[in-house]
């Protein structure tokens, strides 16, 4: 198998069917139809989803949040982990009710999930009233997949099941409708060659493959030419970036020409793999402005140990030596970074070892799992003797070990003055600025620094979308409160 790259005349055929499904939708809804698409898991697979938008749009849709009033509902999935499953399997439930009081109603499931034999084989069997389901490789297909439901041949409802075994596709120019009008992702590359052992993602989103640098930086043009203010190179593992590409460049020397390009804006990227973020790549961030002085680098364990069964290619060492690196070399960068609690076979030592360089590293904040196993990985496979009661103990002592080294850095902004970029508006419930709430009627605002802090200020709407100073008056250990630096910039 290879790589597939769809080409154009492959997206004319779509767009042919795109337009008799327009007709065909309006005949089956009796109006302009309503589609709902509900992306779950990270930012790549949003980025699909806005590419299901692109082409509903192209079918005549207009767009709606709530499954009540959607003719069309597409839930694209996450399998990353079993809980995220489940959630969506009881989405899904809510969705066949509808659609028993509206049998014209059509649901698809599409994403990661979808991807897996065993999730549509229970699609297939439990959820009869899906029409289809189709798997990560044939998302440009979806005008093709919604006119074979519109158009069965003969009289029996059709349901389409479109999961075909692929290395991966790139599909260059799908239209795409973005959600948000100041942030964009920016895929560079697709799919993972990394296999660790407890990840589903390799069996789902195929083997890496990069898109041509002119592609990407065309793409970074036009979404600086729109106004958007921060950019983030999308990529499973963004510094495998280019190495199947001939005469192309490498992820250090794309990022540094998407940072170099003119145009008031910030860019970042996720996610970058510990085992190969090399020397070069932390020099680009420090050399250029524009890109944020804050790495995500997921370390997932401390535990030289486990670091090996997860199959991680690197040792605790040499993941502390590259954040020695960078510490040294950017000015006050921050790191995020993923850890996994209850890897199957992790003792409490070993455990202990992940809280130990949580506190060396000093990361502003985690994204924290407990382990999952997942169907074909090889983790699954393997003795997992620590009962889940013990597992959830050691989850939340990370939670307060974390919570501590994550204040000391949200305290260290108080009083000083940062540039953040206003991305909407802020929580007036439970958040850090309800009790000495936005006044003098205006709203709360929040927006994000440079290394990736929520804070939330009063202003003035208009600020959304815009670059302002502002003064950091209080902090949190998830986010910080603050005035505007320049109330005349409003
Ligand atoms: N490509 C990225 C991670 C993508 S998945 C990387 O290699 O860093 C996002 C995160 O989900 C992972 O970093 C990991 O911490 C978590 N994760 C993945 N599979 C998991 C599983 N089976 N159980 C629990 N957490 C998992
Ligand atoms: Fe999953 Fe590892 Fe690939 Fe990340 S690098 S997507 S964790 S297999």
């Amino acid at each position: 198998m290879e790589i597939k790259h769809i080409s154009k005349d492959q997206l004319a055929v779509q767009q042919v069917f795109a337009q008799e499904d327009r007709v065909l939708l309006r005949e089956r809804f009796g109006r302009t139809p309503r589609a709902l698409v509900k992306s779950f898991g990270c930012a790549q697979n949003v980025n699909d989803g806005e590419k299901l938008m692109g082409m509903l749009k192209e079918m005549g849709c207009t767009f709606t949040d709530s499954v009540e009033e959607a003719d069309i509902a597409l839930y694209n999935t996450c399998a990353i982990r079993e809980n995220a499953e489940q959630k969506v399997f009881g989405i899904i439930g809510q969705a066949t009710h509808q659609k028993a009081g509206r049998k014209e109603m059509l649901i698809g499931l599409c994403g990661c999930m979808a991807q897996q034999e065993h999730i549509a084989e229970k699609i297939k069997k439990s959820f009869p009233g899906v029409d289809m389901v189709f798997g990560t490789h044939v998302v440009h297909t979806l005008p093709e997949i919604i006119h074979e439901v519109l158009m069965p041949e003969g009289k029996k409802r059709r349901r389409v099941f479109d999961i075909p075994e692929c290395d991966g596709v790139i599909a260059e120019g799908l239209p795409t409708v973005r959600e948000d009008s100041v942030r964009a992702g920016l895929p560079i590359m697709y799919g993972c060659n990394n296999f660790c052992t407890y990840c589903v993602v390799p069996l789902v989103r195929g083997r890496e493959r990069s898109r041509r640098s002119a592609d990407i930086l065309a793409e970074a043009k036009d979404l600086i030419a729109k106004g958007y203010k921060e950019i983030t190179l999308l990529g499973t593992n963004v510094n495998s970036y280019g190495k199947d590409l001939e005469d192309d460049l490498s992820f250090p020397q794309l990022l540094e020409a998407v940072g170099n390009l003119p145009g008031d804006f910030w860019v970042r990227f996720m996610t970058s793999h510990p085992r190969d973020c090399t020397k070069e790549l932390i020099d680009v961030i420090a050399r250029t402005p524009k890109v944020c002085n804050h790495i995500h680098l997921p370390v997932q364990s401390g535990s030289d140990r486990i670091l090996k069964e997860m199959n991680r290619h690197y040792t605790r060492e040499q993941y502390l030596s590259i954040i020695d690196y960078a510490k040294k070399t950017i000015p006050d960068v921050t790191f995020t970074s993923d850890i996994i609690v209850g890897f199957p076979g992790e003792t409490y030592e070993e455990f202990g070892e992940t809280l130990s360089l949580i506190q060396e590293v000093g990361y502003s904040s985690l994204f924290t799992f407990i382990f999952s196993p997942r169907v074909g990985t090889r983790a699954a496979e393997m003795d997992d003797p620590v009962p889940a009661a013990e597992k959830s103990r050691w989850f939340n002592e990370l939670l307060e070990t974390q919570k501590a080294c994550g204040m000391t850095f949200y305290e260290r902004e108080e009083g000083k003055t940062l540039k953040v970029l206003c991305e909407g508006y802020g929580k007036t419930k439970n958040g850090i600025l309800s009790e000495d709430q936005a006044s003098e009627g205006k709203s709360v605002l929040m927006g994000r620094t440079e290394r990736g802090m929520v804070v939330d200020f009063a202003g003035d709407p208009s600020l959304i979308g815009q670059f302002v100073d502002v003064t950091i008056t209080r902090a949190a250990n998830w986010a910080l409160a603050g005035k505007l630096a320049k109330p005349s910039a409003e």
